[in-house]
This record gives structure tokens, C-alpha cells and sequence, in this order.
């Protein structure tokens, strides 16, 4: 009996095994020449500009992560099939959405189609499907209420690009409850100045790209940070090291000030530098100026040891 058992643990062991190296096995990173629907929401936009000049550096999600994305992808078919069995036509299956003018493209779920009971198109409107989790599904009483979580917020952007690019005043986000397999229907209305938004956007993304540059990092956004597929190329702590947050107009009003000035005093030094050189013990007229001046003896003296704070102030 115990070679049995020892034989099915052994046999157990290697199912997990192979299980964890064929997950390891799906991830993949993918080449990224147009803006995404799907991330054009992300809040970094260095982060968007990273994805398009340095989608080779993308850092590789773990495997709980991959487990998470292939269960999502497991759901879709099962919903749509759930989809067909409530007696909905669905059509336009994985449609390629392009917006042109700011190299935006994105794959559709599903169009439904709705017809009369004469079989006569009545009202077609695209369709995204979501699977979460019953602790995010619990809180989403309605498709806005997705912009509460930084991951969830972009469905919405992505939902706005679709519409926009179908031309659709409405959409519906059938988000299915991952743990109960409960299933919520939200419809989202196509808001005009969050696609414009987006559309700008997607022009700035393409402007760094063009020019091969990059915007600058997000200030104090750690947790964005830690979690981005770019953090070791970014290296945002190599940037903002820590210390106090200065809320203060009056000192930042004179950093302003100080750094304004910063071009035209060292101008004002290597030309003194240089009037120094040509002008000395030299008296007379140039254009508007009369030029005098005198020989100053240096005495020598011995400088006190002393502590001094070494500033450096550098825009981010
Ligand atoms: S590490 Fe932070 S600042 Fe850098 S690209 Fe990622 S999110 Fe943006």
C-alpha cells in the first residue's frame, strides 16, 4: 500500500509541475506598434511610450498572474455560449477597432444583435465581457463604478475607444462573478469628452515615439510603480529618493525663481571670466562704457573647517 502512495504523490508532484511549467510556457510578450485600447487608459504615460519603443524590456508577468489572465480567457467563450443560450445573436466576433488619428487599435468582443419577432434588426450594440473577482464584483453596482480601481478604470477607456470607433452612443459590460458565476449586465453611454481625452492621448504616445523620447516619470505614485512592467528600465526610485513632500508656494515660487535664473548667471560668470582676461589693467572707451578699474592684492588666509549642505535641486 505504501508503494501506492508513494507512486500517486509522486505522480501529484509532477502534474503540478508540468501544470506550473506549461503555465510559464503561455507567457509571452507581444510586439506593440499601435496604442492599445485595452491600456491606453494607464495612468503613466512614460509607461504607454515604454510599451511602444521597449516592448522587448517588458518585464514578465509571474504565473499567478498568467493563471489569472488564462481563467479571464477561459470565461469569454463560456459567456458568450451563456449569451446564445439566453437567445442573443452575437455578431462581429473579436472585430479589429482602429482609430486612425491617434493609432489606436483594439479588439471587440462581441456586437449583440437584437431583433424584432419578425427576425428584423431592431438594435446592434457591442458588448464587453469581464470576469472579476466577488470582492470587486460586490462593489460594482454600476460600469462607473469600475473607475474606483486603477486596473478596472481602463475597461471603461477601452469601452469608450470601441464606441467611438463604432460610432455607438451605448455599450454593455457583462462582468460574470469569477467565484459564484453570477453574472451582472451595466451599460456604459458614450461620453464624448473622455474619448477626445483619450484620442489626445494617443497623438502625445505617438509624438515621444516618433521622437524616440519619453515623458517624464510619475511623482509619487509607488504603487503604480511597483506593479509597472518597466520599473527596471524606468528606475523611479533612481529619481525621486525619498524625504519630506514640501508643500509650501513660497519656497517652491524661489526654487522657480532660482532655477529661472540659473542660464543667465553662469552666462554672466564665464562672460565676467572673460572681460577679466581681456580687459585687465586696461583703462579707455568701448562703444557706451568707459573702462576703468585697479590691481587688488590678494592676502592669503586659511579657510575654517565648516559644514555646509550641498544642494542640488533637479526638475522632474
Ligand atoms: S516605473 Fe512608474 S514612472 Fe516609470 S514608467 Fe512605470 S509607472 Fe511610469
Amino acid at each position: 500500500m505504501s508503494e501506492v502512495i508513494e507512486k500517486a504523490e509522486k505522480i501529484a508532484e509532477k502534474m503540478k509541475e508540468d501544470f506550473e511549467n506549461s503555465i510559464r510556457s503561455e507567457i509571452e510578450v507581444y510586439p506593440c506598434h499601435t496604442n492599445r485600447a485595452s491600456s491606453i487608459g494607464e495612468l503613466c504615460l512614460r509607461k504607454l511610450v515604454y510599451m511602444r519603443l521597449n516592448y522587448k524590456e517588458t518585464a514578465p508577468v509571474s504565473s499567478s498572474l498568467q493563471k489569472r489572465f488564462g481563467e479571464g480567457i477561459l470565461q469569454e467563450p463560456a459567456i458568450e455560449d451563456r449569451l446564445r443560450k439566453m437567445g442573443y445573436e452575437l455578431i462581429q466576433k473579436s472585430q479589429l477597432i482602429r482609430i486612425d488619428e491617434a493609432n489606436i487599435t483594439g479588439t471587440l468582443d462581441d456586437c449583440v444583435a437584437l431583433s424584432s419577432e419578425a427576425g428584423r434588426p431592431t438594435e446592434v450594440f457591442p458588448i464587453e465581457i469581464k470576469a472579476l473577482t466577488t470582492f470587486i464584483c460586490k462593489k460594482i453596482t454600476k460600469a462607473e463604478d469600475l473607475n474606483q480601481f486603477g486596473f478596472a478604470k481602463k475597461y471603461l477607456d477601452q469601452g469608450t475607444i470601441y464606441m467611438h470607433g463604432l460610432n455607438a452612443p451605448f455599450m454593455i459590460f457583462v462582468i460574470k462573478d469569477k467565484d459564484s458565476g453570477d453574472i451582472n449586465f451595466h451599460h456604459f453611454v458614450y461620453d464624448k469628452e473622455r474619448a477626445a481625452g483619450l484620442i489626445e492621448k494617443g497623438k502625445a504616445i505617438d509624438k515621444f515615439v516618433a521622437k524616440k523620447e519619453y515623458p517624464d516619470r510619475l511623482i509619487n505614485h509607488p504603487d503604480e510603480c511597483d506593479r509597472c512592467w518597466f520599473n527596471h528600465i524606468c528606475l523611479p526610485d533612481k529619481q525621486f529618493q525619498g524625504g519630506e513632500i514640501m508643500i509650501d508656494d513660497e519656497l517652491i515660487q524661489k526654487i522657480d525663481r532660482h532655477q529661472e535664473l540659473k542660464d543667465s548667471y553662469k552666462e554672466y560668470n564665464n562672460l565676467n571670466k572673460e572681460l577679466n582676461l581681456i580687459l585687465a589693467g586696461k583703462t579707455g572707451i568701448a562703444g557706451g562704457y568707459e573702462l576703468t578699474g585697479s590691481w587688488v592684492e590678494k592676502g592669503s588666509y586659511v579657510v575654517k573647517a565648516q559644514k555646509y549642505w550641498n544642494k542640488k535641486i533637479k526638475r522632474f
